[in-house]
C-alpha cells in the first residue's frame, strides 16, 4: 500500500522550529519567489517544489494547525486539538501511545484542502505570482475544483489605432490569448467513465505516518472510493484550452484616447456550461506629425510673419479637414491662442457635436540681411519707441 511520507515543513521553508511568524513569511515569500510556476514555466521541479513550500507556509502561517502539526507530525482539520494535547504528552511521557485516531475521517488531511502533494494541478490553477504577494493568496488554489458552471473571467486588452482611424473610424484588430473550451472533451474535463486512482491502486486507503503511529487513512486523491474521473488528455481535466486568436473589431469615428470597447463573450470560457466572459479593449489613439488631440480639440502650431502678426492677415491653415482660412486679429502676439469653432473632432458620444480646433500662434522674426530692411525696421523702432519692458519694473 503507498504511504503518504510525513513532511518536515520547517526544513522546506528553511526556518527553525522556533521560527516566529514573521520569519516564517518571510521564508515562505522568499522560497515563493525562487520558485513560483510564473517564473519556471514548464520546470515541473520548480512546480512541485513550489507546491510543497505552499502547503508547508498553509500549516506553519496559521497558530491552530501549526501547533496540531507540532505535536502530531502531521496536520488535518479532523484532528481535534485536545486529541492532539494528549498525544503530545503521551509522546514526551515516553510511553507507547495508545491514542486512537482510528474513528477519525482523514480525508481532509492535507492542511485542510491545500495544496497537497497528489494534487494534479494545471499550471493555469495557480494564483498568479501578483496574487501571493498582494496577501489575496490564501495557500489553495486548486482545492475543491468547483462542480457548477463557472463564468469564463473577462479579459482586458490595449489596442493603439493609429490618429486618423480613431478619428474616422474604420476596422481595427487585436491578437488575444484566451481559454477557449476544450475540442476533446467539450469541457467536460474528462473523458470516458472513472478509473482506478492510481493514489491507492483502487483500494481507497493509503498509509499515513503519524510521529510513531501508522494511521490507514481514506486516500485524498479519491476520498477513498479507490476511483477517480480519466482526465481529459487535451485540457488536463481543466475543460478549457489556452488559444491565442485575431479578434476583428471596429473603432466608431471620434473614438478617443483611453476608451473602453465591449466585446461581449470574447473573454475567457465559462467552465461546466458557464457563460464565456467578456473582452474589453482599451484603445490608445496614435501621434501625429501636425496635430495634437485633446479629447475632441485639435490643437496645432502655426508660424506667422511680423506683418501678418501686426497688421492682421487671412493665412490658411491645415484642419483635419483640409485646408482652412484663420483670420490673424491685427497686434496678435507670440502664444496667443486662437479658436476655430467646430473644426475639431466629430463627438463618438454626442451625435452632431464637435470639437474645436484651437491654434497656437508663433510670430517668426525674420533675419534681415539686407541694408534697406534693416533701414526700414529703424525707422519703425523710432516710429513706436515705447518699452515692452516698462511694467516689469513697475512691480518691482
Ligand atoms: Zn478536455
Ligand atoms: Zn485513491
Amino acid at each position: 500500500m503507498p504511504t503518504t511520507t510525513n513532511k518536515d515543513y520547517y526544513a522546506l521553508l528553511g526556518v527553525k522550529k522556533t521560527a516566529t511568524p514573521e520569519e516564517i513569511r518571510k521564508a515562505f515569500r522568499k522560497a515563493a519567489r525562487k520558485y513560483h510556476p510564473d517564473v519556471n514555466p514548464g520546470d515541473k521541479k520548480a512546480e512541485e517544489k513550489f507546491k510543497e513550500i505552499s502547503e508547508a507556509n498553509d500549516i506553519l502561517s496559521d497558530e491552530k494547525k501549526r501547533k496540531i502539526y507540532d505535536q502530531v507530525g502531521f496536520y488535518s482539520d479532523q484532528i481535534d486539538p485536545a486529541q492532539a494535547e494528549a498525544y503530545a504528552r503521551q509522546q514526551n511521557s515516553g510511553g507507547r501511545p495508545p491514542v486512537d485516531f482510528g474513528g477519525f475521517d482523514f480525508s481532509g488531511f492535507q492542511g485542510g484542502g491545500g495544496p497537497g502533494p497528489q494534487a494534479g494541478a494545471g499550471s493555469s490553477t495557480w494564483g498568479s505570482f501578483k496574487d501571493i504577494f498582494s496577501g489575496i493568496f490564501s495557500g489553495a488554489p486548486d482545492a475543491q475544483r468547483p462542480r457548477g458552471p463557472q463564468p469564463g473571467s473577462d479579459l482586458e486588452y490595449q489596442a493603439t489605432v493609429d490618429f486618423w482611424t480613431a478619428i474616422r473610424g474604420g476596422p481595427a484588430r487585436l491578437q488575444i490569448h484566451r481559454q477557449e473550451i476544450c475540442p476533446t472533451c467539450h469541457g467536460q474535463a474528462h473523458t470516458g467513465g472513472p478509473m482506478t486512482c492510481p493514489e491507492c491502486n483502487g483500494s481507497g486507503q493509503v498509509t499515513q505516518m503519524g510521529g510513531r503511529m501508522k494511521f490507514n487513512i481514506p486516500c485524498p486523491r479519491c476520498n477513498g472510493t479507490g476511483r477517480v474521473s480519466n482526465d481529459c488528455p487535451t485540457c488536463h481535466g481543466e475543460g478549457t484550452i489556452s488559444k491565442t486568436e485575431t479578434v476583428e473589431f471596429r473603432i466608431k469615428p471620434g473614438t478617443r484616447d483611453g476608451q473602453r470597447i465591449r466585446l461581449q463573450g470574447k473573454g475567457n470560457a465559462g467552465v461546466n456550461g458557464g457563460a464565456a466572459g467578456d473582452l474589453f479593449v482599451i484603445v490608445r489613439t496614435g501621434a501625429h506629425p501636425v496635430f495634437t488631440r485633446t479629447g475632441d480639440d485639435i490643437h496645432i502650431t502655426v508660424p506667422v510673419t511680423v506683418p501678418e502678426a501686426s497688421l492682421g492677415a487671412k493665412v490658411d491653415v491645415p484642419t483635419i479637414d483640409g485646408r482652412a482660412q484663420l483670420k490673424i486679429p491685427p497686434g496678435t502676439q507670440s502664444g496667443q491662442k486662437l479658436r476655430m469653432r467646430e473644426r475639431g473632432v466629430e463627438s463618438a458620444s454626442n451625435a452632431g457635436q464637435r470639437g474645436d480646433q484651437i491654434v497656437t500662434v508663433n510670430v517668426v522674426v525674420p533675419h534681415l540681411q539686407d541694408e534697406r530692411s534693416k533701414e526700414i525696421m529703424r525707422e519703425l523702432a523710432k516710429l513706436n519707441s515705447q518699452d515692452p519692458r516698462v511694467t516689469l519694473f513697475d512691480k518691482l
